[in-house]
């Protein structure tokens, strides 16, 4: 059995060592900081393919990861499917909406739309909790024979030298780690609430003005801010005021119960970087996936676990 190190422990590292263990490889994990105190813990997260690319991957990743939640639900590890309302318009990439099977998308009627949309599908959508699928996660990685190191790496040559084959999933961290140009922040605000009786829906067809509502079993996500290249990862409370104005727009409901504003930094890039690299050849990099890390990983790692196979056999 051959071994790997996954560098990472947000949604990609997870679910690319998983990926890797059911295929029959023996995975160690190595991370700065563990899958609680990662972007990946922090967000909504949807299945969305939101700020992605390239186009002919992400029709497919998402597709993947899509059948594989439908086996990943399980009761309490916070996989569920809910109804999503997307808006879009003539300009919009809808390409995600032909890789649903039948019955899982349709348009919506002009009163199912929320104030102010004009035009939306309506879609059964994988709903991944975080602070509860990342912690399942990672027990299933370590249930699974996997062990996990806290461990900063300095660079590209350091990560090269940790094992036979290292899958780089680092998110934003391999813009330095791999000094890439391309990477880049994309910075979002969202706002964690009470509870409300409101549809959850994502209106992106507005650039610099995102908008949406995510209904969790406990709370409700409040949707946010999409500022490239902006590293400020501290609350600003106008990004608040102007989350909250969007909602007040879209919908008669009173003003949501504030519970938690949270910031986070997209790892953006004009294409996922899914490769091995040209230098040190034993390193694939698997990260990049802007704003929908939860929405591809699945596929990405699935993909990546037959492509090791592959190898291997050669
Ligand atoms: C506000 C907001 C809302 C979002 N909502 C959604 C959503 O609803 N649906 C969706 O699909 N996506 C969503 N996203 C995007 C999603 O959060 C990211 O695409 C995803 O979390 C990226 O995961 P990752 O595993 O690549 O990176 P991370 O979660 O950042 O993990 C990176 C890992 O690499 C480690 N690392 C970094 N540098 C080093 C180093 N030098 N040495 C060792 N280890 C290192 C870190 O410690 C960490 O363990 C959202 C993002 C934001 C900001």
């Amino acid at each position: 059995m051959k071994s790997v190190t996954v560098v990472g422990s947000g949604i990609v590292g997870l679910t690319s060592a998983i990926s890797l263990q059911e295929a029959g490889f023996r995975v160690r994990m190595v991370a700065k900081e563990r899958f609680d105190r990662t972007l990946s813990n922090k967000v909504g997260a949807i299945w969305f393919p939101f700020e992605i690319h390239p186009k002919e991957k992400t029709n497919h990743w998402p597709t993947l990861a899509y059948t594989r939640y439908e086996r990943e639900i399980q009761e309490g590890n916070g996989v569920a499917f809910i109804p999503f309302i997307t808006a879009y318009t003539p300009e919009s990439n809808i390409d995600w909406t032909s890789q649903l099977s039948d019955g899982k998308v349709r348009k919506a009627r002009p009163e199912e739309l929320p104030k102010g949309m004009q035009m939306a599908f309506i879609s059964e959508v994988p709903l991944a909790e975080p602070h509860l699928y990342l912690p399942h996660l990672f027990e299933r990685f370590i249930t699974n024979g996997g062990n996990f190191e806290k461990r900063e790496l300095a660079s590209l040559k350091e990560m090269a030298g940790l094992d036979s084959w290292v899958i780089n999933c680092t998110g934003l961290g391999a813009k330095t780690l791999c000094n890439d140009d391309d990477l880049h922040p994309m910075r979002g605000q969202i706002l964690r609430c009470e509870k409300m009786d409101i549809p959850s829906f994502a209106d992106p067809t507005k650039r610099g003005a995102l908008s949406y509502v995510i209904n969790r079993s406990e709370d409700l996500i409040i949707g946010g801010t999409d500022y490239e290249n902006d590293w400020n990862e501290r609350e600003d409370p106008a990004d608040t005021t102007l989350i909250l104005n969007r909602l007040a727009q879209s919908s008669s409901s009173k003003t949501p119960g504030l519970l938690e504003v949270i910031v986070g930094l997209r790892p953006r890039r004009s294409a996922v970087r899914f490769e091995f690299d040209p230098v040190f050849s034993t390193v694939f990099h698997n990260y990049g996936h802007g704003g929908a890390g939860f929405t591809v990983a699945w596929g990405c790692a699935m993909e990546l676990a037959d492509l090791l196979v592959k190898r291997q056999k050669h």
